[in-house]
């Protein structure tokens, strides 16, 4: 099969016209960070930030045209403004020498599963780690990354101390233990460092530990996204090659709209939203080992099955999770017989489907042979 490159994506490219200036965006200098590996092919369209979402058409066009050329599996295109922001007269055209080859997919990654929730406190961190190590036990090479960089957790939740070394000098080897690959702001700061960030701030911050970092071939990059759904987690949401993405709420958060926020975070960017799960679902009381539903258990499984997004499951409140993750030593590994550990381990089956789901939804299938 014929695999795309660089000079037939550019092409194709150049069919298309940018409505505002009625030139095509290849000569105008609009397609910028251009990567392709392996048909996955990934690029940005600068764009003017005042005609920002009179754009979308154009980009979905763009990503349309390539996901349906031969041999390309997978199209990642994003709207990017910021230059323009810097520079309003700049019109559409790239500054030149700048690198923009960090917005495509990361080489050796398979997939990235971004864990995110609608605001902070709801145990996203905590489902991120157990998801990761029960990844890794499903067989799959994990790496976990905590971009939550405004408090990051993985260092004490996976009990790893001092700082990742680097080999050649220009990358950082992750820290490991139980099996996966983490970096962490955590390993890179002191503890009670305290961090104000701006919002280029911390994408250039997220972008280096995603890209700057050995991973290796990785099955699945697990994301720990900062809390909330703001610009920052906006943009981000952007940057990030992600594959889809998952959503942690508690039951009453779903009812307070802050998980949908975050489910319509990931719709604007056209991230595929892998699912909810409901996360102190019910208390599961160590005396008797009886439920209480104190938040109103199923809320999000209502929710999803509403919403049309899968519902990937529920862990109750165990005073277990808490105690182990403060350990650093994941309920999974360490008391995998609880039933928030084979909760974790189920859901980890369904975010591995559903993963698989769009990659192979996002796939073209071959061009059929015609014989005359
Ligand atoms: P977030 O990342 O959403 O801010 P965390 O994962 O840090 O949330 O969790 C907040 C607190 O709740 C932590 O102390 C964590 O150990 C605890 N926690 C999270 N999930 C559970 C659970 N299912 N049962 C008991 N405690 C939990």
């Amino acid at each position: 099969m014929t695999m795309p490159n660089k000079e037939i994506i550019e092409q194709n490219l150049a069919k298309i016209l940018d409505p505002t200036t009625g030139k095509d965006i290849i000569s105008a200098g609009m397609v910028t960070g251009l990567q392709i590996k392996d048909g996955h092919v990934a690029f940005a369209i600068e764009v003017n930030p005042k005609d920002g979402a009179k754009m979308e058409p154009l980009r979905k066009e763009a990503e349309t045209l390539i996901q349906n050329l031969p041999g390309v599996i997978s199209t990642t295109v994003v709207l990017t403004a910021e230059k323009q922001a810097e520079n309003p007269q700049n019109s559409a055209q790239p500054s030149r020498g700048e690198p923009n080859e960090n917005k495509g997919s990361l080489p050796g990654v398979s997939s990235i599963v971004a864990v995110a929730s609608g605001k902070g406190g709801v145990g996203k961190s905590t489902t991120a780690v157990n998801l990761a190590v029960s990844l890794s036990t499903l067989g799959l090479k994990t790496g976990l990354l905590d971009a939550d960089i405004y408090g990051p957790s993985m260092p004490r939740m996976l009990g790893i101390t001092g700082k990742p070394s680097s080999t050649d000098g220009k990358t950082l080897d992750p820290m490991e233990n139980f099996g996966i690959k983490v970096m962490s702001m955590g390993f890179l700061v002191e503890d009670d460092t305290p961090m104000i960030w701006r919002g280029p701030m911390v994408q250039s911050a997220l972008e280096q530990m995603m890209r700057d970092v050995n991973w290796g071939e990785l099955d699945v990059l697990v994301v720990d996204m900062p809390p909330g759904t703001g610009d920052v987690q906006l943009t981000m949401a952007q940057r990030v090659p992600v594959t889809g993405a998952v959503i942690v709420s508690t039951p009453q958060d779903i009812a307070l709209l802050d998980a949908r926020k975050g489910l319509n975070m990931f719709r604007k960017v056209d991230i595929p939203v892998l699912g909810i799960i409901e996360n102190m679902s019910y208390f599961l009381c160590p005396d008797n080992g009886k439920k209480y539903d104190i938040f109103g258990h199923g809320g999000a499984k209502r929710e999803a099955e509403r919403l049309g997004v899968k519902f990937l499951g529920e862990v109750p409140i165990e005073i277990d999770v808490r105690k182990t993750s403060d350990e650093g030593h994941p309920i999974v590994i360490s008391m995998p017989d609880t039933v928030s550990a084979q909760a974790y381990n189920e859901i980890a089956i369904r975010v591995k489907e559903a993963t698989e789901t769009v990659q192979s939804s996002s796939s073209v299938t071959p061009p059929k042979i015609v014989i005359q």
